[in-house]
């Protein structure tokens, strides 16, 4: 076939300060590498509507075809939204919300679109790039808050009834800080996993921690930064098993492995894949150590060791493999298998 009459399906993974996309073809093979624009959600819908149009302009010409070959398309949002209308605003301006933004895309565009979240979206890829797992696949990502997706064996996504499934950050976890109040949730609430497990979470952490006598003369405590960046410095000091940050870490993998373990009693998974910074990190082995034991103390062990020889395992823990651009493959693969 001449390739002026293949069709190609494209992803759009609308970040706050980055659209990444991609391109795949008829066999679900990528053509392209990710490219990348600015993302524009705060300047309202409209903007971002002009900035997809590039991003797809890019990919065509980065492919050698043209804009119309590309027959379908899958678009992410970093917000809750059902069928392609946005309940609530996160990042975005505020004329995003109650607009079905699938549908005024899908118009412009002149070809079909399919919309679901950004946990979704990298649930998505994370199935589609381990081309041999047939199963389920549970992905939870800890970033600045919790994300979360679940994929069942058929390569769909759970949307639940209302597209709010799998907001796996605000399960609530039976953990308290030493002064006995429960820490305070992105969401309003108090005491949700993602107020421990994300990088919100770990600022708090490291502010409470350093404040305390036995780390005056940590290194931490004479750097000049705000506290953002010492979050992100932990990592370095962990990397080089510095005594704060590993206890800091531990805490919070083991409390999320406790957190997991509810979530897989209920979805049965079978596989579990971790996303996010910490999927990048030397100390990423420990840290599922870590969380391993979370998991191990509150599942029942039918969960984690199978009595039925030879699956020695129920549930698998795998990192990421999909990185930044998991997002934008799985809306690609996804409008592949829905339009192709
Ligand atoms: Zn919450």
């Amino acid at each position: 076939m001449a390739s002026s009459e293949r069709s190609y399906f494209a992803g759009l993974d609308i970040g706050g300060t980055t659209i990444k996309s991609v391109l795949v073809d008829e066999k679900a093979e990528k053509v392209t590498d990710i490219v990348e624009v600015r993302s524009l959600v705060d300047k309202g819908y409209q903007s971002t509507f002009e900035q997809l149009e590039e991003a797809l302009g890019l990919l065509a010409k980065d492919a050698g075809i043209t804009v119309q070959q590309i027959k379908g398309i899958g678009l992410d949002v970093p917000a809750a939204n059902s069928d392609g209308v946005i309940w609530g605003k996160a990042n975005l301006a505020s004329d995003w919300v109650g607009k079905n933004i699938r549908q005024l895309f899908s118009d412009r565009a002149g070809v079909p679109v399919y919309m679901t979240n950004d946990g979704n979206a990298a649930a998505l890829g994370e199935y589609f790039v381990r081309r041999k797992h047939f199963g389920s696949l549970m992905y939870v990502a800890p970033g600045t808050g919790l994300a979360g997706g679940l994929v069942m064996p058929a390569g769909e996504i759970y949307n639940g009834s209302n597209g709010l499934a799998l907001e796996v950050g605000h399960i609530s976890v039976p953990f308290r800080e030493e002064d006995g109040e429960l820490p305070y949730c992105s969401c309003g609430w108090h005491g949700c996993l993602e107020a421990w497990v994300s990088l919100v979470a770990l600022r708090r952490r490291i502010k409470l921690e350093l404040e305390k006598d036995k780390w005056k003369d940590h290194p931490l405590n004479a750097v000049d930064a705000p506290i953002e960046e010492k979050a992100f410095m932990l990592r370095d000091f962990a990397e080089s098993n510095d005594e704060l940050a590993i206890q800091i870490f531990k805490q919070q993998g083991y409390i999320f492995g406790y957190g997991l373990a509810d979530l897989i009693r209920v979805f049965d998974p079978g596989l579990v894949v971790i996303g996010g910074g910490l999927a990048e990190t030397s100390f990423r082995e420990p840290y599922l150590q870590w969380v391993l034991e979370g998991f191990e103390e509150r599942a029942w062990p039918i969960y984690y060791r199978s009595p039925i020889e030879p699956d020695t395992f129920t549930t698998r823990f795998e990192w990421a493999l999909g990185g930044d651009s998991a997002g934008a493959l799985g809306m690609a693969f996804a409008a592949k298998e829905k339009f192709g």
